[in-house]
């Protein structure tokens, strides 16, 4: 009878822990749904900041620049139009360029997958990298590539050196934010993660 009773108590243990285990990958997967079809930066950050998700979603999301230089971090060319530094004609800027030194280091701003990587005639060496959510981030005029398709990537990984390649007149990178598949101004993300922290 004993017996009976503990084996009792431990099913009902091992299913109610299994509940609390799928209401939160339910949870997860709702809030996953809902910031996918987001679009505006504020209204992600204030659901992040509203539901102080513990999870390791954050991490998921670029949220961060994309290089450990972070003392001299400044954005020499905005996302938007602009006078193209090297045609002369007003174009869309579908990124920010980040002034580096030859070779620092370049690093992914979210966990994710690198879905494409190679030499483009503008955008020199790049890497294009998908995370969850719709978003994809994009580095360009690398000076090398340390990644290859299809590898996955933590947050914070070195994927590339800063260089000059493509369409620059200068060692910069070239950061781009896509979210569901349309440029967005990728500074509004840069400093997420600290965001987050405060
Ligand atoms: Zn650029």
């Amino acid at each position: 009878m004993k017996c009976k009773v503990l084996v009792m108590i431990i099913v009902i243990a091992v299913c109610s822990s299994n509940a609390t285990i799928s209401n939160d990958e339910k949870i997860e997967r709702d809030i996953k749904a809902l910031i996918t079809s987001m679009n505006s930066s504020d209204s992600i950050i204030s659901l992040l900041k509203l539901i102080e998700w513990e999870s390791d979603l954050i991490y998921q999301i670029p949220c961060i620049p994309p290089t450990f230089v972070y003392h001299q971090l400044r954005v020499s060319s905005h996302y938007g139009r602009r006078v193209h530094p090297i045609h002369g004609n007003v174009k869309h800027h579908n990124g920010i360029d980040l002034p580096l030194s030859h070779g620092d280091t370049v690093v992914v701003s979210a966990d994710g997958k690198v879905t494409s990587q190679g030499y483009d005639r503008r955008l020199g060496n790049f890497v294009k990298v998908r995370h969850i959510c719709g978003f994809e981030t994009v580095y360009g005029h690398l000076s090398k590539i340390l990644v290859v398709t299809g590898e996955v990537v933590k947050i914070s990984k070195p994927i590339g050196l800063c260089g000059s390649t493509g369409d620059s007149t200068g060692p910069h990178v070239h950061y781009g934010i896509k979210k569901n598949g349309v440029f967005i101004n990728p500074l509004d993300y840069c400093e997420l993660l600290f965001e987050m922290q405060k």
